[in-house]
């Protein structure tokens, strides 16, 4: 096989030239850093006041991690390095409610962005005579727009389509002859029980490749689709607050995701001890991002679980791979693509007083999609048969989440004293998704 590089410089670099890249751009992310409110006082407290104090990639542990909860903290501007007036874009995270966490871009942060994108897309084998379908969704997410800006610098035609609605998508398939798509696994899955209901022949269809990712999926689920919809398909990682897709992506050899370690530091620690594992071992991904001026962020744990591979890999890149990721060290759900804490839920529903005490959230799968159904009690004065007051707080739930999480649940209500209690620590999630990861 012939690979396919977009920077073969780069991406087939020497380790210890890589390695002295990486501090290059480390000690300008330090410079950037010390910009910020947040990491200001955070690296004056460890003596590091000036990208001089960094001599050594070693250095870095210096630096206590970043969490999720410090990005709440410092929110709207806490983490921005240069005057607001230069920012021309911020992207948040899925998970909606509450603070979000939130990421702000400049334009030479943009272009970085586009390029890292490009660099996984045509490392796949796409050209600029693919035609590519972007099934996901556009708006704050970032992998809309993240994967829609990397195609356009390959040169692709790229339509942006969105998700959802599968009869939209097989017509545009057909009309402009897509070679391409991207979209979340179950999607790509769902797509293909749709195809048949909807009686599309896949010979009408041109599409060869697909891109999966924005949620954890096994090998087998990667066969399925590969044999199902007869395209290859790429894993593709990446979180918003590391830019969003771009971050590590599979190249042709189809095992494991080079992470791009000009852009990125990644350690793999344990999430108790937060001490290194041992090579290739598996632990919480923590990463340190090297081409974003705007919003830097160093050694942030972005609880995700993985391990390195440690042989190199047969298309001769340099850079690292990951193995899939298998689950995350916190509760976080992905429903679809989207982030969820069970911690939201719990906000919306405990906040209102017709609802009881207890609750169960249901996550299952319905076909190839996720389906989430939040249970709840009422409370003990509520009558179970007044079935248009029940269905009225049904639908205020449901309203009232959909706007919190962004996602449609199913609620169901239960009398009051009906949903089971567990006898240790309460049991609020349900999930009976397959992990054959
Ligand atoms: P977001 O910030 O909304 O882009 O969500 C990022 C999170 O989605 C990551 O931290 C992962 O937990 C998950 N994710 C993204 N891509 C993948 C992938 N290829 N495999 C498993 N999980 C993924
Ligand atoms: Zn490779």
């Amino acid at each position: 096989m012939t690979y396919q590089y977009w920077d073969p410089q780069i991406e087939k670099m020497q380790r210890g030239d890589l390695e002295a890249l990486q501090l290059q751009k480390l000690k300008t992310e330090i410079g950037y850093s010390l910009r910020t409110p947040f990491y200001k006082e955070r690296l004056s407290k460890c003596g590091i006041n000036s990208p001089d104090d960094i001599k050594t990639l070693n250095d870095l542990n210096r630096i206590p991690f970043t969490t999720k909860s410090d990005l709440r903290d410092g929110f709207p501007y806490g983490f921005l390095s240069i005057p607001k007036d230069d920012v021309i874009r911020l992207h948040s995270s899925s998970g909606t409610t509450g603070t979000p966490t939130v990421i702000y871009f400049n334009r030479d942060d943009i272009k970085n962005w586009a390029s890292f994108m490009a660099r996984c897309i045509y490392g796949t084998g796409c050209t600029k005579n693919d035609v590519f379908q972007n099934m996901i969704t556009y708006g704050l997410f970032t992998g809309g727009l993240g994967f829609h800006q990397g195609g356009e610098e390959v040169g692709m035609l790229v339509i942006p389509a969105g998700a959802g609605n599968t009869a939209r998508q097989f017509k545009m398939m057909q009309d402009y002859g897509t070679t391409v798509l991207h979209a979340t696994p179950s999607f790509l899955l769902h797509l293909e029980t749709k195809m048949k209901e909807a009686g599309v022949e896949r010979e009408s269809l041109s599409i060869k490749k697909a891109f999966g990712g924005a949620e954890p999926y096994s090998e087998d689920t990667r066969k399925r689709i590969e044999t199902l919809l007869k395209v290859d398909v790429y894993n593709s990682y990446g979180l918003s607050e590391m830019n969003g897709p771009g971050v590590a992506f599979e190249c042709q050899c189809k095992d494991g995701l080079h992470i791009w370690e000009d852009g990125y530091i990644a350690e793999i620690v344990n999430p108790d001890t937060l001490e290194p594992v041992k090579e290739g071992e598996s632990g919480e991904l923590v990463l340190t991002i090297l081409c974003r001026e705007t919003t830097p962020l160093l050694r942030y744990r972005t609880r995700d679980l993985t391990s390195f591979y440690t042989e190199p890999c047969a298309c001769g890149r340099t850079h690292r791979k990951l193995r899939r990721i298998t689950g995350r060290s916190d509760d976080m759900l992905i429903i679809n693509g989207v982030n969820v804490f069970p911690s939201q839920i719990e906000e919306v529903i405990m906040a209102m007083k017709e609802v009881g005490n207890n609750y169960l959230i249901v996550v299952e799968k319905d076909g190839a999609l996720d389906r989430l159904t939040v249970k709840t009690e009422v409370n003990a004065n509520t009558f179970m048969d007044d079935s248009r007051l029940l269905n009225a707080l049904k639908d205020k739930i449901k309203e009232m989440l959909k706007v919190s999480i962004s996602i449609n649940p199913k609620v169901e209500l239960h009398e009051s004293g009906s949903l089971p209690i567990s006898e240790g620590k309460a049991v609020r999630v349900k999930d009976t998704r397959p992990k054959d990861i």
